[in-house]
């Protein structure tokens, strides 16, 4: 990507050079963007769902924490929340850092496995296996 010429940049009629030129700012404006998605990278965590007995409150667990090694609840909202909209990335309880919080892989339960041959494929959603 070096021409030997560069110190007379600016001669007129050389198409091909200002091409390149353009080409050259956009890769790197493009690099640029990419270069700064997040000023830290934030840990990602698997997250397990448990339930009060005797209640609609749940809870995010993490386990264990990518900062302090502990294990961390985050409410999950009650009864009408979707738990899942609860997820993403979070102040970690410990106040030492953030991270996102996000499933597991699933393992495929019976009932899943079932459907997948029934239907030859998984349909649409994510959230099927939460609140029946
Ligand atoms: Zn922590």
């Amino acid at each position: 990507m070096r021409k030997p010429n560069k110190q007379s940049g600016k001669q007129p009629g050389s198409g091909v050079l200002s091409a390149l030129t353009v080409a050259w700012h956009r890769l790197r404006y493009r690099l640029g963007i990419m270069a700064k998605p997040r000023p830290v990278s934030v840990p990602e965590v698997a997250v397990s769902f448990r339930e009060l007995p005797g209640t609609r409150v749940g809870f995010w667990i993490v386990a264990p924490c990518p900062h302090c090694a502990q294990t961390h609840f985050h409410p999950a909202g009650s009864g009408q929340a979707d738990p899942l909209e609860r997820l993403g990335e979070v102040e970690a309880r410990c106040g030492l850092g953030r991270y996102v919080m996000g499933l597991p892989p699933r393992p495929r339960s019976k009932k899943e496995r079932k459907a997948v041959n029934k239907r030859g494929r998984r349909v649409g959603g994510e959230s099927d296996d939460w609140d029946e």
